[in-house]
């Protein structure tokens, strides 16, 4: 059977650069050079032999101070995952494939990118749900038993206190990225459901900023 009209344009749309097409700056196309060392093709106007970057060095020197950009990252990502991260743009977690991610649910991939890659879903079949201990209460300084919007309201203040993305220096994130997960744990056992990781606003203080374009493939 053939494809349908609307699978053939999704792929012809997919196709990020045609052949014998200038790409970017470069005053040669692509596989105009091959580089006997590295061995791989690049573009004979600079020699360069990566494929994505759009600078050629050689038309577009760079500024100084002015940072290359890496624009031959590409990732592939479903279609409310690519929402998700246009929402989130410091996230700088693993990027899951759409295979990957298709058995999570809404709130689970949300949380995936709002707690930036920490909480992946676990997914065992037939899992038990951890009875929760005083240790869990504990976790988020409440006696054993207090109510469920008290509960609610100290998870979501210690989620945020501990919250990676508000953490920098590698010891201090390490140290919060550790109770944080231990507190997201500590709710999920006593709520007996899956917590939602509450979204942090993109830091401005020179952060990591995402390096990689989206290619939504569904
Ligand atoms: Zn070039």
């Amino acid at each position: 059977m053939a494809p349908a009209i609307g699978e053939d344009a999704k792929l012809a749309s997919s196709t990020l650069y045609e052949e014998n097409v200038h790409f970017g700056t470069h005053l040669e196309v692509w596989g105009s050079w091959y580089d006997t060392e590295k061995k791989c093709w690049g573009y004979a106007c600079c020699k360069g032999t990566r494929q994505r970057q759009r600078r050629c060095p050689k038309t577009a020197p760079l500024a100084e101070g002015e940072v290359e950009e890496e624009d031959d990252l590409e990732v592939k990502v479903s279609r409310r995952l690519a929402e998700l991260l246009e929402k989130n743009p410091s996230f700088c977690g693993d990027v899951p494939t759409p295979d990957q991610e298709k058995i999570w649910s809404d709130v689970e991939l949300r949380n995936y990118v709002h707690s930036n890659g920490l909480i992946r879903p676990a997914r065992t079949k037939g899992q038990q749900k951890p009875e929760p201990t005083a240790a869990d209460w504990k976790v988020l300084e409440l006696e054993p038993g207090t109510d469920p919007a008290q509960l609610k309201k100290a998870y979501r203040r210690l989620a945020l206190k501990f919250h990676p993305d508000k953490h920098h220096g590698d010891k201090d994130k390490a140290t919060a990225t550790e109770k944080f997960r231990k507190v997201v744990a500590a709710y999920e056992a006593i709520a007996g459901h899956v917590a939602e990781i509450p979204a942090v606003a993109a830091t401005t203080d020179g952060g990591q900023k995402r390096r990689w374009r989206i290619v939504v493939v569904d």
